[in-house]
């Protein structure tokens, strides 16, 4: 995988998401793309972004098992942006091995089968989706979820080359986002209206109650909190000091 690594000004940390997304745009265009799952905080940036350019590159990762209102907002985004949208799916062979072996719904055995599953149908596309970027855009925040309260705006992606992780939205409130979604008349996963703050696999993702965690819906079956990410945000990343990193 290609990486440029760049200096990383002081002060992104405390400039807007629109700044931030300006100065990414700025420093890594065209080999920047935004990976979204198209929840709420994903539609939000694909709309800063359509409002910045026309050349935004936008992937997603299709599991095999997404809900029908996913496919539902892919499309309105589609349409709404005039985007071509990038879908990368899960090897084929690889899934019809791990399903042979362990079944089609091997994530409810244990933690372990869950986290294969989601190592098949999202990291390893995910590792696809960003040969040949310098950074992507993705739409983590704070107070989603206890492995992302250290987030930073921007930080270094080890487990992807060393390119760059830009979080723009990484200070917003779920509040932060709605508002900005009925400002500007964003379409949105009908699912959020429904009790879904977080919306993954149709298995794997429930609706939650008023006063649950967040990403309480994901996995509901696991006890452990600290295991409920899927691969795709491993936990706090480390951000060198600028000195460490070359200028571009
Ligand atoms: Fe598999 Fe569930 Fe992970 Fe989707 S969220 S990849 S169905 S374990």
């Amino acid at each position: 995988m290609q990486s440029r690594h760049v200096a990383i000004p002081d002060e992104i940390e405390s400039a807007t998401a629109e700044q931030v997304l300006a100065w990414a745009l700025e420093t890594f265009q065209p080999r920047i793309a935004i990976g979204t799952g198209f929840a709420a905080e994903g539609v939000v940036l694909i709309d800063m972004l359509a409002r910045r350019t026309d050349r935004v590159r936008v992937f997603t990762l299709d599991t095999g098992r997404l809900m029908p209102e996913t496919y539902d907002v892919i499309e309105a985004i589609r349409q709404r942006y005039g985007l071509e949208i990038e879908v990368f799916f899960p090897q084929t062979e690889t899934v019809e091995a791990m399903t042979r072996e362990r079944g089609v719904n091997l994530f409810l055995r244990s933690v372990e089968d869950r986290k294969r599953c989601c190592a098949i149908r999202k990291v390893e596309p995910l590792g696809r989706a960003l040969v040949g970027l310098d950074a992507w855009i993705a739409g983590l925040r704070r107070e989603q979820a206890e492995t992302r309260a250290e987030v930073r705006k921007v930080e270094i992606d080890e487990a992807h080359g060393g390119i760059a992780k830009v979080s723009p939205l990484a200070d917003w409130s779920w509040q932060d986002v709605w508002s900005y979604i009925r400002a500007h008349g964003v379409p949105y996963n009908a699912l959020h209206d429904l009790g879904y703050p977080s919306i993954g696999c149709a298995p794997c993702t429930r609706a939650v109650k008023p006063g649950e965690d967040p990403r309480a819906g994901r996995w509901w079956w696991e006890e452990e909190r600290a295991a409920k990410e899927c691969g795709l945000h491993p936990g706090r990343r480390r951000t060198p000091a600028p000195s460490a990193v070359s200028p571009s």
